[in-house]
């Protein structure tokens, strides 16, 4: 008895609704999609009320706006996939072939009634809306993601699409005796079971994935600082102990360079305090842009960032700061009343195998001063320093 196709819906329509009500409380965050994951569950709630009152109520109902009202649900979770994962909501086809599903419905409905060639139409459209939802979960999954939310979508609706495929074909061949939809058959309630559950299932995963977008969000907003969009400093910090932890074994060697705009404050005074969160912003783009992707960039604090990155030795990594200097100091950023450029003072050092990230900052920060205090817009590397107390006379 609880497993009848009954109960199987009224289980389903209570799934639903608990779905609704979860996906309701992401509304707020506004993440593209959720609107549409949860008119999918309204409509599908519909629905499967009406599949329900079959033999209770004219066909045209129970069969036809049943059948072509979880139809358009399904489409809507895929609509919803695709513009959670930013691509184009909707492809005609697609209202064709629901289209064209309702008129198969409606033929061997009335003019021919054919449940088994109604069944095979029905699940052809639903195996192919699964399919395409599993696909876009598999192939648009950010890759800096954890993977578990992703998977799961991809793993329920490749299962529901094979599911109700297995269904259209066993049915398309007559390869089984049904004469109404809610026969208390073995396999029909696996058949129903796996079909109708399949939403709430769904759901679940939907929910997964906004709270995947909305944990981005908030680790963005944690580790991005906002003006120049630059790693945060406590980010920075962590993510350089993780790159000097993960380094060994690897070759490259690792350097710290601590840059710091030159006469800031001047930029400030004069042109005011909005004008200098210009500079900053564009600075921070310049040096962005002239990174690889594997170089990490922070913001310290103020107009003091930080890169570490790797190189083969002391005088590329150099080098290479080098270069964002000269590109730096050669841009020009455009504020309210000038076209204003601007240079930094940079000092490196190389990380020593275990040692605090504090002691390095520390060392860079010191060959950062003599940059500064040998006239600005230059790269100073902390080795350099070194030499220069070597060579020194004793007092
Ligand atoms: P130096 O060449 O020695 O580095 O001189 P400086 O003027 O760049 O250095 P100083 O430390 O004296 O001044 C840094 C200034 O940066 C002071 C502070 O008001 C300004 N500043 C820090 N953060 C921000 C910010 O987010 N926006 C703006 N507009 N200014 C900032
Ligand atoms: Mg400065
Ligand atoms: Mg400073």
């Amino acid at each position: 008895m609880l497993l009848s196709p009954v109960s199987i819906l009224a289980v389903t329509v209570l799934s639903g609704l608990m779905s609704m009500a979860v996906l309701g409380s992401l509304r707020s965050a506004a993440i593209p999609g959720v609107t549409y994951w949860i008119g999918a569950n309204a409509i599908s709630i519909v629905s499967f009320v009406l599949f329900a009152m079959q033999g209770h109520a004219p066909r045209g109902i129970t069969i036809l706006c049943a059948n072509g009202l979880l139809a358009y649900a399904v489409l809507l979770v895929l609509h919803g996939c695709r513009l959670f994962f930013g691509r184009r909501r909707a492809w005609w086809p697609e209202y064709a072939a629901l289209g064209a599903t309702m008129l198969a419905i409606a033929y061997w409905t009335y003019d021919t009634p054919d449940i088994y060639v109604r069944i095979a139409a029905v699940s052809a459209f639903h195996a192919y809306i699964y399919m395409a939802v599993g696909w876009q979960a598999l192939r648009a999954r950010p890759p800096q993601r954890p993977k578990y939310a992703y998977r799961f979508v991809t793993i329920v609706a490749f299962l529901g699409g094979a599911g109700h495929a297995v269904r259209g074909l066993t049915y398309g061949f007559g390869l089984v005796q049904q004469h109404t939809l809610l026969e208390s058959t073995p396999l029909n309630i696996a058949f129903l079971g796996l079909g109708i559950l399949m939403l709430p299932c769904m759901s679940i995963g939907m929910v997964m994935l906004a709270h995947d977008r909305m944990a981005e969000q908030l680790e963005r907003l944690a580790n991005v600082d906002e003006l120049t969009g630059a790693v945060a400093r406590r980010a920075f910090l962590a993510q350089a102990h993780a790159m000097a932890k993960s380094r060994k074994g690897t070759k490259g060697r690792l350097f710290m360079a601590i840059v710091d705009i030159d006469h800031f404050k001047a930029i400030n005074d004069k042109h005011g305090h909005a004008s200098g969160d210009l500079v900053l912003a564009h600075f921070a783009s310049v040096v962005a842009d002239n990174l690889r992707p594997c170089d990490l960039f922070g913001r310290l604090g103020g107009e003091e960032f930080a890169v570490f990155f790797t190189a083969d030795e002391g005088e590329a990594a150099a080098g290479m700061i080098d270069r964002l200097r000269v590109g730096v100091s050669a841009s020009r950023c455009k504020v309210a009343d000038a076209e204003l450029s601007c240079t930094f003072s940079a000092g490196i050092d190389e990380y020593r195998d275990g040692e605090p990230l504090a002691d390095l900052l520390a060392r860079a920060d010191n060959a950062l001063y003599a940059a500064k205090s040998q006239g600005r817009n230059r790269v100073v590397p902390a080795w350099s320093l070194d030499l220069e107390t070597e060579g020194a006379e004793p007092l």
